[in-house]
This record gives C-alpha cells, sequence and structure tokens, in this order.
C-alpha cells in the first residue's frame, strides 16, 4: 500500500529537480560560420568535390524515401542503397536526410492540419450562411491544398559528425586546425588545412568546440561551420513582468506595452514589387522559350539573386527590430506565438506573398535566440484564434475584426488597435493550462466559446446589440428597428 505513493514522490522529486534544472540555465548552440577553406591545394579540393557527388545523390535518395515513407524518418534504419561511400559515410548521409525528412515532413503535416482547420471554418461559415439566407461574404475562398514537393538538393552540402570529419588543432603556426576528412581512397584521408580570421579566433577563444561540423560549397568556394555550446544562467526574476509579442504585416513586432518595432513597407516593399514584376517577366520568358522546345536545363532560372538579397536584408531588418524590441523590455518574461510555416502562411495571405511568409517564421526564431542569449524568460503560447478573440467576453468572430487595424467585439464593444490586442491576448495565455492542453484549434474554440457563454452568464447577458452597448443608437431607435424586421 505505501509503495505507490513513495514511487510517486520520487518521481515528483525528479520532475521537480527536473524543472529547477531547467530554469537556472539554458544551453545554446553557437555557428561560427563563414569559415573559407582557400588554404587547401586544388587536388584536395577535388577529392572533395568528387566525395560530395557521392554523398549528395546518396542523401538525395534517403531524403525522397523517408518523406515518402508511411512511417518517421529513422536514421539508425538498415542502408538500403548502393554507394562507393564508406558505412560511416553512409550513416552520416542518412543521418542528414533523416533531419531533412522529419522537418518536411512536420511542417507539411501542420501545413496539412491547417488546411483542414481552415476547411472546417469555411464549412461553418457556409452552412451558417445558408441557414441565415444571407451571402457568404465573397472575399471569403474556399481553401485548396497544393501537395507539397519533396526537397530537392541543390547546395552540396555536408552535415558531418567526429566519424567522417575530424577537427585537429594544427601544432604548426601557419594555420589554425586541419580537417581529417575520410575520403573515397579508403585508408587514405584528406587533409584539409583551416584559417581563422581573427574575428573568428576571437570568438571560440576558451571554447572547447563541437566534434559536429558543416561543410558546404557555394559559387566554386568550399565553407566551414564549427560549432560550440554554452550554458547561459537565466536572469529573468521569477517576478518579470510578462510583455507579449505579436508578430505581423504591418509592423513585424507589436508588444503589449503598446510599442511597434520594423515594417514591410516603405522601401522593403517597392524592392519587393520590382522583384516580383522581374520574376513575372522571367517566368514568361520560361514560358515562351518552353513552348518553342528548348530544353529545360537551357531555360533562365527562375530563382532570383534581387530575391535573395531582399530575403536577407527582410531578415536583418527582423534582427534590428528584435534586437530594439528585447533592449526595451530586458527585465520582462517575453510571451510570443508558436508560429508554424502553416500559420505563417495564413498571416501572409492578406500580402499574397511568399516572400513575407518565409520570412515572418525568422521572427519567433530570433526572439527564441536572442531571448536565450541574454537568459531572458521566454515562453510560446497558443496563437488560435488569438487576433479574434475579445479579451473581454472571450467571443470568438471574424467579424471581430472589421479591417487589419481594428479589434472590436461584436458582443461586448471591446475596442483596441488590433496588433496590440492579440499581443496583449499572448500575455494572457500563459499560465493557461486549460488552453494549453486543448490539441487543436477546434478545442481552442471550444474553451473559449465556454469562457464567453460564462461571461455572459455573469453578465446577465443572453442577447446584446453591440450598437446598444456601444451606445451609437438610442434605445429606442434600435426597438423599433428590431420591431420593423
Ligand atoms: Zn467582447
Amino acid at each position: 500500500m505505501r509503495k505507490t505513493p513513495e514511487r510517486a514522490t520520487e518521481e515528483e522529486k525528479k520532475q521537480r529537480k527536473r524543472k529547477r534544472k531547467k530554469k537556472t540555465k539554458q544551453t545554446i548552440t553557437h555557428a561560427v560560420t563563414h569559415i573559407r577553406l582557400i588554404e587547401a591545394n586544388p587536388g584536395k579540393l577535388d577529392a572533395l568535390d568528387q566525395l560530395v557527388v557521392a554523398y549528395l545523390a546518396l542523401t538525395q535518395q534517403y531524403v525522397t524515401r523517408f518523406c515518402e515513407a508511411e512511417t518517421s524518418p529513422d536514421k539508425f534504419a538498415v542502408p538500403i542503397f548502393e554507394t562507393e561511400l564508406s558505412d560511416r559515410w553512409h550513416r552520416v548521409a542518412m543521418q542528414q536526410a533523416a533531419g531533412i525528412a522529419k522537418s518536411w515532413r512536420t511542417n507539411r503535416q501542420k501545413a496539412y492540419e491547417a488546411y483542414l482547420e481552415e476547411m472546417a471554418d469555411y464549412a461553418e461559415a457556409k452552412a451558417k450562411a445558408e441557414a441565415s439566407g444571407a451571402p457568404l461574404d465573397p472575399k471569403r475562398k474556399e481553401p485548396e491544398w497544393g501537395e507539397w514537393k519533396i526537397p530537392e538538393l541543390r547546395v552540396p552540402s555536408i552535415q558531418a559528425n567526429a566519424n567522417v570529419v575530424v577537427v585537429e588543432k594544427a601544432e604548426d603556426s601557419t594555420f589554425d586546425y586541419w580537417l581529417r576528412i575520410s575520403s573515397l581512397d579508403k585508408g587514405n584521408p584528406l587533409r584539409v588545412p583551416v584559417k581563422l580570421a581573427s574575428y573568428h579566433q576571437q570568438t571560440i577563444a576558451g571554447r572547447t568546440l563541437n566534434t559536429s561540423t558543416t561543410l558546404h560549397k557555394r559559387k566554386g568556394i568550399w565553407w566551414l561551420t564549427l560549432s560550440f555550446d554554452e550554458d547561459v544562467p537565466l536572469q529573468s526574476a521569477s517576478e518579470a513582468p510578462k510583455v507579449g509579442v505579436d508578430v505581423g504585416i504591418v509592423h513585424f513586432i507589436t508588444t503589449s506595452t503598446n510599442k511597434e518595432y520594423g515594417s514591410f513597407h516603405g522601401k522593403m516593399a517597392r524592392q519587393h514589387k520590382r522583384d516580383r514584376e522581374k520574376r513575372r517577366r522571367k517566368a514568361k520568358l520560361r514560358a515562351c522559350l518552353e513552348k518553342k522546345g528548348v530544353p529545360s536545363e537551357q531555360l533562365p532560372s527562375t530563382s532570383s539573386a534581387t530575391g535573395q538579397r531582399l530575403g536577407r536584408f527582410v531578415r536583418q531588418e527582423i534582427n534590428r527590430a528584435v534586437n530594439e524590441m528585447i533592449k526595451d523590455h530586458l527585465n520582462a518574461r517575453i510571451i510570443y506565438e508558436e508560429l508554424n510555416v502553416a500559420s505563417v502562411r495564413f498571416k501572409a495571405r492578406a500580402m499574397n506573398s511568399y516572400l513575407y511568409a518565409s520570412n515572418l517564421g525568422h521572427i519567433p526564431e530570433q526572439i527564441a535566440w536572442a531571448t536565450a542569449k541574454r537568459g531572458m524568460a521566454a515562453h510560446t503560447v497558443k496563437a488560435a484564434y488569438s487576433s479574434q478573440e475579445c479579451p473581454r467576453c472571450h467571443c470568438v468572430d471574424r467579424a471581430n475584426r472589421p479591417n487589419q487595424q481594428t479589434f472590436c467585439c461584436v458582443v461586448c464593444g471591446y475596442q483596441e488597435q488590433a496588433d496590440r490586442k492579440a499581443a496583449h491576448t499572448l500575455a494572457d495565455r500563459w499560465g493557461d493550462r486549460e488552453l494549453a492542453a486543448c490539441r487543436d484549434k477546434k478545442a481552442v474554440k471550444a474553451l473559449l466559446l465556454k469562457r464567453h457563454e460564462n461571461w455572459k452568464q455573469k453578465n446577465g447577458l443572453v442577447v446584446v446589440q453591440p450598437a446598444v452597448q456601444l451606445g451609437l443608437w438610442d434605445l429606442s431607435q434600435t426597438s423599433t428597428d428590431v420591431a420593423e424586421r
């Protein structure tokens, strides 16, 4: 009889210990990027080129297989493809492929679930419209699902571990390190010298490098990425005030302290417009040449250098906005939304641009990094209906957002700038266990509806005309209005 509760206490103790541990520090991984491998002689780099051709082909085979498989990718599975690579390299390729496939599958699944939820939402609105006899908002289109393409590895890139690439400290003074890379020629590893720039040396001084390395080739040059871990003690006090952070289109960031940071408008929007026009012209030309029977490898490329440049610029601006926001709230606990590719896409739909969508996702990543680096407390919360929920009566309705900038509750009349309201709602959701336990968007909606019903009961309201609450009309006018209908 006594055994079970005792074990429970042990388990609890362990859990408490884990929690306490989690709260005192956080381990972050710093990447040391842009190390050019230019000191190696061309013969060595040729050998590396040959290796990467075989490596990339094998990795691609596994990526395709892992993405198409019914079950989740297993990097420890039995190898199945033929290759000239060693068993160790084979395993490294499988591990890299499993990583790529895993994130692709997760993102695709989330996007598909988001699509199903949108579809259910749409069906509900349609049924409602049919029942009431009023036409459905013509702006609302039935959501469509486009199947995702399996990732294609274009940039030669190797995520290696110490089984195939070893970083050795150089004994002589000319170089800083040697990379010992297992090659296709068994027993004859490649030894590639590494010379660090002084800022690289400063960054890693006194650090222990991780054994994993990344090698990639871009525009004919091989690059190395090293990394090291750092334990950052948590600085935030437990009573640190919470600040909600909303990620949006008009401003990158809006906080519940009523501040805004960064914007897609202005210079960036103009650049983006130019880039889109350029791409459209290119696509037209491509289609035209294709019709004439020009082979596909001779067609102009669809990726654009200006687009890539713009993407980099957007990310820089995002980093700047995040850093400014953090600086203004150093003593706060940052609460932001769990953003995934799918929800980002729906957020950016207003802009009808994948560029924004792909870069919006960079904002939460940057918040996570910037807060972890400083030992600040930061938490993600569920974002479902955070833009539509009324903070006072919990009513969820699209109509609560008459336009992009405004939140105005159709039941209780609560009014606030829309992004600030969303930031407040996110802050409120931290510590809301009931909401955190919701499995999907539908469950969130059901919970909020329940809260709304409770609010109505408490306030003795059954049906309330929003206009009455707002006091825009006098009551006699409203009653005649109702009587006439
Ligand atoms: Zn309300």
